[in-house]
Parts: C-alpha cells; sequence; structure tokens
C-alpha cells in the first residue's frame, strides 16, 4: 500500500474503528466465511465474483484417485524476509521481491505466503489443521501458480515459530519480517499432486496451477493456536472436482 494511502486509511479508521474488518478484508466487496456473506454466497456478492458459484475449476479439492504421472520436479529459490500483514481473512507474508519457483521449464515469482486453518484441501476427506499457500505468479502469462502445504502438530518449526511470534493482532496492522526464511516450511520431499483450478477466495478466478505438497510439515500445536486465535475458521469447503485429473509425482 502506498503510504498516503495508508495515512488516508488510518484517517477512516481513527473515524470507524468498527470498520476496521471490513475496510482491510475487502479491496472489493465484503466476503467472510460464514453466514449472508459465506462461501455459499460469494457467486452473488458481486459480478466480479461469479466465478465462485458457476466456475467448473473451481479450488480446493479432496483429493482423491490421483493419477500418478511423469510431471515436472519443483526448483525452489525463495528469498528471506519481506513484511507480515493481518488483512482481515488471514495472516499474509508479502515476499521479498525475485523468489522463484520453477515448475520444469515454467517459471513463477513468489509473490506473497499465507495461511488457512483448517486445511482447504482434503486427502481423501481427510483434512488438516493448517494449510499454507505460497502464491506465484508467472512473470509473462500472469497465471498463477501456488503450492500448497500441510501444517500439523509436532516438532517446532524455527519459521513458523519466527512467524507466530510476529502475527499482527489486528486486521490492517504489517510489520516487517527480518531473516524470516520461508523454505523453513517446506517439507523434506516436495513430491507433490498437481491439479488446475482457482483462487479459494473472491474472484475465485480459475487461474491456478495448483501444486499440493504430498507430506506435511510438522509445527508446534502452540504457534497453530497463535493462528487459531486470530483466525479459527478461514478454509473455503472443497469444490466439486468435475472430473479434472489430479496428478501425483510419486
Ligand atoms: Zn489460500
Amino acid at each position: 500500500m502506498e503510504r498516503r494511502d495508508f495515512i488516508k486509511r488510518l484517517a477512516f479508521l481513527a473515524a470507524c474503528p468498527l470498520c476496521v474488518k471490513t475496510a482491510y478484508a475487502a479491496e472489493g466487496v465484503h466476503w467472510s466465511y460464514e453466514g449472508e456473506s459465506g462461501p455459499e454466497h460469494w457467486g452473488s456478492l458481486s459480478k466480479e465474483n461469479s466465478a465462485c458459484s458457476s466456475g467448473s475449476q473451481q479450488s480446493p479439492l479432496d483429493i482423491r484417485g490421483a493419477i500418478k504421472a511423469d510431471i515436472p520436479g519443483l526448483a525452489l529459490n525463495w528469498k528471506s524476509g519481506g513484511t507480515i500483514l493481518n488483512n482481515g481473512h488471514t495472516i499474509q507474508v508479502k515476499a521479498t521481491p525475485g523468489g522463484t519457483l520453477r515448475r520444469g521449464d515454467k517459471p513463477y515469482e513468489l509473490v506473497q505466503y499465507h495461511f488457512h486453518a483448517p486445511s482447504e484441501h482434503l486427502v481423501e476427506g481427510k483434512r488438516f489443521p493448517m494449510e499454507v499457500h505460497f502464491v506465484h505468479k508467472h512473470a509473462e502469462t500472469g497465471a498463477l501458480g501456488v503450492l500448497g502445504v500441510f501444517l500439523v502438530p509436532g516438532a517446532a518449526n524455527t519459521t513458523f515459530a519466527s512467524l507466530a511470534a510476529a502475527f499482527p493482532q489486528k486486521a490492517g496492522d504489517e510489520t516487517a519480517l527480518h531473516y524470516v526464511d520461508p523454505r523453513g516450511l517446506l517439507p523434506t520431499s516436495l513430491k507433490y499432486w498437481a491439479y488446475e483450478g482457482s483462487l479459494t477466495t473472491p474472484p475465485c478466478s480459475e487461474i491456478v496451477d495448483w501444486m499440493v505438497a504430498i507430506d506435511p510439515t510438522e509445527v508446534d500445536v502452540a504457534d497453530i493456536k497463535r493462528f487459531t486465535a486470530l483466525y479459527s475458521m478461514n478454509a473455503r469447503p472443497a469444490l466439486a472436482s468435475n472430473r479434472r485429473y489430479i496428478l501425483s509425482s510419486s
């Protein structure tokens, strides 16, 4: 956000403290995870969101019946740092520019990563406590490549612990991160499922090459609780696969 806009917004928020959530939640129309602005209504909240209800390649999915295939390996070269923001829907880290993901010969740049609780993707009906989404953009086509990683309770994870300690508590708050390395959130193996889908938040655009890591990453349950204290439910329910292929690298 430009500094000028930020100051304007601060002035607005001072005038209307109850508007905080709405102001930051929505660059467009207000949406949420429950009630009249919840997932089943996203498509009718605004014209831009129509894919949320009429799309046929929506995400997330319950991952079942994956087909083993010779899909390209992932090569990641992300950078440390960035800024961490509470945007009213989740905690999001705006990545330090220049971090890349290569899927075969397709290069993407890491734009941001953010968290969901519980997981948005399911595996054969099973939900996980959390899921992190690393959102990448293809420089030329504008297509997105999103890598999802499930987070499960277990050994403490240095990266997630550092982020949890820095979670901005109020919607709209943003702070700089120093030396936090997003690569610390990756499982040891980068085996993954792949399918074509959408953004899991409005406007639900069907422009995402999804990659979901098969192995989860362990994090301290106390750090999961730091997230769920802020966002206890920010997962869109799974959508119909509509005969899409889900490919598996192992
Ligand atoms: Zn997400």
